[in-house]
């Protein structure tokens, strides 16, 4: 269910998340007209939303200002540039501003979105510490991860690792700070992602709704509906963590699960790309291991343990390379009801108990993109699924390759099943 409205005012809003905002290089600001911008508060107020505006700053002028405060339930996020002092609105600074922390004002109550250079990753613990001090909570976001390699995963790990001695630490001294990516997985029992085109909608400056800000900065021909015509998402099924078969059997509760990101490394909304699921593995791992040293403590005592994992991937979970319990899984390691899927040269086969049901491949619609329109991945880098198979084995592109074909037909499969079980 939706919950509330990004509204972006201008197109040099500062990213707040894992997308650059790649025409604010222009310098040409483009102000959401005031006419759409009323239409925007009488969309949030009659759907009973909250709203975040992005792109609010010194040049704002005044009548929208007062549009704005008028409206009752709503955050601004405020680059440093623009921070007015409001320990109210979330501060967006990125690590190259690191040495400005100075300027922040210091306040039990604020709220911090800290975006993460790569460069800057060695210095994580030290930066993150410093932020730390001033304010509630820090969010973190990194930038380009999807270029992390190997060396790159250790760094941060270890990193991470000195970040949670120091919270350790901070909370045996009475000083509950909050950093997302490590204290949230240890209070979270169920996921808790994203959820852009589920919970949230942005709209842009020209007045039409995408599924996050990402889309609208970088990827031409995404609109999903405009202010007159409503919210239109084609294939909304795939924003849900039910049709994402890998994110679907994860307890990374706190990761982001980035549809944006999903879409720019793996070319599916609904498929991560290695490095994200290992990035929230090695955070995952680095809060349980903090849970264990904190057990003693209120309210820490009453938290069930996190258990720890032998992999950061849990691809190789569904690949069969680690053996963890599925959901549905029986002994035998069979899946309750639908038991095989094989992929055919131009139909998917589904074995349903003792039916086998064959079905087309549809042709996969990108929330937000008409069947017959140009996909907006047009200007992504293009990714092809090689599809190897080695013997009986099947390796991990394969069985990628298998499941992005299973997504491809699952709202199929589904009604297909449903109508073979008599709607039991
Ligand atoms: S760690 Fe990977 S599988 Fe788990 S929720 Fe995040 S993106 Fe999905």
């Amino acid at each position: 269910m939706l919950k509330y409205l990004i509204v972006i005012l201008n197109r040099n809003a500062p990213s707040f998340c894992y997308y650059e905002n790649r025409k604010d290089k222009t310098g040409n600001q483009e102000l959401m007209p005031m006419d759409t911008f009323k239409t925007v508060l009488d969309f949030a107020l009659s759907k009973n939303l909250s709203i975040n505006f992005l792109g609010v700053n010194k040049s704002l002028p005044d009548t929208y200002r007062e549009e704005i405060n008028q409206y009752k339930n709503h955050v601004k996020f405020i680059s440093l540039e623009n921070d007015d002092g409001d320990t109210d609105n979330i501060l967006i600074i990125n690590s190259s501003q690191k040495d400005m922390i100075k300027d922040i004002k210091t306040s039990s109550f604020r709220n911090i979105i800290l975006r993460v250079e790569k460069e800057h990753l060695k210095d994580l613990f030290s930066i993150v510490q410093s932020f730390l001090y001033k304010c509630k909570r820090l969010n973190l976001c990194l930038l380009d991860a999807s270029s992390y390699d190997m060396d790159d995963l250790k760094t941060y790990k270890s990193e991470l690792d000195k970040t949670g001695n120091f919270l350790v630490s901070e909370y045996k001294a009475g000083n509950p700070v909050e950093f997302s990516f490590l204290t949230d997985r240890i209070l979270l029992n169920k996921m808790n992602n994203c959820n852009a085109g589920i919970e949230h909608i942005t709209v842009g400056t020209d007045g039409n709704f995408y599924i996050c800000p990402g889309f609208f900065h970088n990827v031409e021909n995404s609109a999903v509906g405009n202010l007159k015509d409503g919210i239109k998402i084609l294939n909304q099924q795939l924003l849900q963590l039910d049709h994402a078969p890998i994110c679907s059997i994860c307890d990374a509760f706190h990761c982001k699960r980035c549809i944006y990101v999903n879409k720019l490394s793996t070319c599916e909304v609904n498929t991560p790309s290695y490095q994200q699921c290992a990035l929230s593995h090695l955070e995952r791992d680095t809060s349980r291991i903090m849970l264990t040293k904190l057990k003693e403590i209120e309210p820490f005592n009453v938290i069930p343990p996190i258990e720890e994992l032998d992999y950061v991937d849990p691809l190789l979970v569904l690949t069969g390379k680690v053996k963890k319990k599925m959901p549905g899984e029986q002994p035998d390691g069979k899946i309750s009801g639908k038991e095989k899927i094989n992929l055919k040269d131009s139909f998917i086969t589904v074995k349903d108990h003792d039916r086998i049901i064959k079905l087309p491949r549809l042709k996969q619609v990108i929330p937000g993109q008409d069947a017959g329109r140009e996909e907006p991945g047009k200007q992504l880098k293009e990714q092809k699924i090689v599809r190897k198979q080695t013997g009986d084995e099947l390796d991990t592109e394969t069985v990628k390759g298998l499941l992005l074909e299973i997504l491809k037909t699952q709202k199929r499969i589904l009604a297909v099943l449903e109508k073979g079980s008599g709607g039991q």
